[in-house]
């Protein structure tokens, strides 16, 4: 059966088709024989990281006038997924810069900063971070401590971040600060642009995690770190909006990762079914996996209608917080559960680390935290509907 996705393909102008391809083509011929070692290190090797840059894949979000593609949400959806196709250390690179690394600029940044950042950010020249979480602060973001203070040239920044993504390379992080702890996120919170080598800013030792090597997520350190007054990112007092309306975007482009880990994870399932014999039969004529295999698969094909339809009302202006969190949480927790019936497929060989499955499922365990745990997703859209109740 066609997925939604591959019918969205279909549909595409020839020009985003030939992209698409293009990136298909790079992943498959190209990644593919660094795999083993992109899984081992979590880096693409430079001569990788160099076509990476040639195919634009560090700014397909961004605006083609800030030196981007432009492509829309959809298209990224449609490349995310081509490149889950090889060793997650691609993806990390490239998805910070197209996510919550650069969706502030683009939002809210003043034109001398986009000029600055965007298109270095866009070309790969730049690595982006985004710098949200803190040790006493995660899904209650508001909750936040890492404090801005005026100073006569600018902004003191003091405070501790943590599970920063690609920070150990990071050119340029977007930093949410309290500046004015009475009025908290309504109008105390700011974002600021802080750029690496800015003295008091300092990046710890990764923080190993169970999806391996791919992450790179480390403590990022502000200690009286002095940022000019023009590393304000959008008005002052706004940097929460600022951060939630980039975590909205971002859970959408997440949603389309962890289908297209599930969807090959699913693949691999389909083929050791018809391959492995138990009973003098291939194990997938038991009833037993013939049920896991159509449920992944009634699972992919809602996941991928909801990431389509989010997507689709998001091109058309519509504010798709409510949708992008249901998606984000169903989409999440149904790729795990495929992945997890993966490995049960898989018997034995699912559990070793030459079946390769335990990866994506261990991979795919972090779609359910990052950006807003399944617990916040749930809780943004009941209060939603609520408050629609409440009028
Ligand atoms: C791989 C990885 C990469 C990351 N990258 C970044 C990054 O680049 N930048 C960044 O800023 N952050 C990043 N994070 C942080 C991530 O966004 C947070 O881990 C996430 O938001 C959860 O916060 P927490 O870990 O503090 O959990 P907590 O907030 O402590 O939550 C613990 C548990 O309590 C539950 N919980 C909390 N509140 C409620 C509630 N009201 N109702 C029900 N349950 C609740 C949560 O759902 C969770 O199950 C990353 C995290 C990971 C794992």
């Amino acid at each position: 059966m066609q997925s939604p996705l591959d019918r969205a393909i279909d549909a595409l102008s020839e020009e985003h088709r030939e992209y698409l391809m293009q990136i298909r083509r790079f992943v498959r011929t190209e990644c593919a024989p660094h795999d083993a070692a992109m899984f081992e290190d979590g880096h693409p090797p430079e001569a990788l990281l160099a076509k990476m840059r040639e195919l634009g894949l560090f700014g397909l979000t961004i605006p083609e006038a800030d030196g981007g593609l432009g492509l829309d949400l959809t298209m990224f959806c449609l490349v995310l997924r081509e490149i889950a196709r090889t060793a997650p250390a691609v993806r990390t690179y490239m998805n910070i810069n197209n996510g919550i690394g650069s969706r502030g600029l683009v939002q809210s940044g003043s034109a001398p900063q986009k000029e600055k950042y965007l298109s270095r950010i866009a070309s790969g020249e730049y690595i982006a971070a985004f710098c949200l979480t803190e040790p006493g602060a995660g899904s209650d973001a508001a909750a936040i401590q890492t404090r801005a203070t005026k100073t006569d040239s600018g902004w003191r920044i003091d405070g501790t971040k943590h599970y920063i993504t690609n920070a150990p390379f990071a050119d340029v992080f977007t930093v949410i600060a309290v500046t004015d702890p009475d009025k908290g996120a309504r109008g105390g919170i700011t974002a600021f642009i802080v750029e690496k080598g800015t003295k008091g800013l300092s990046v710890g030792p990764v923080q190993e995690t169970m999806g391996g090597s791919a992450q790179h997520q480390c403590e990022v350190v502000f200690d009286g770190c002095e940022v000019p007054d023009d590393a304000v990112l959008g008005a002052i007092g706004e940097g929460f909006k600022v951060g939630m309306k980039t975590l909205d975007e971002g859970r959408i482009s997440l949603a389309a990762s962890a289908i297209a880990y599930a969807e090959l994870a699913l693949e691999k399932a389909c083929e050791y079914a018809t391959t492995r014999r138990a009973f003098g039969k291939p194990i997938g004529d038991n009833q037993g996996i013939q049920w896991m295999i159509a449920d992944s698969a009634t699972e992919l094909f809602a996941a991928s209608t909801m990431l389509l339809e989010t997507c689709r009302r998001y091109e058309a202006g519509e504010r798709v917080s409510t949708e992008a969190s249901m998606l984000k949480l169903f989409a999440s927790e149904k790729a795990c559960e495929i992945a997890d019936r993966a490995i049960q497929i898989h018997g034995g060989y699912g559990y070793t680390l030459e079946g390769g499955i335990e990866r994506i499922y261990r991979y795919l365990r972090m779609f359910r935290i990052v950006e807003g745990t399944s617990e916040i997703q749930r809780m943004k859209v009941a209060r939603a509907l609520l408050k629609a109740a409440a009028k």
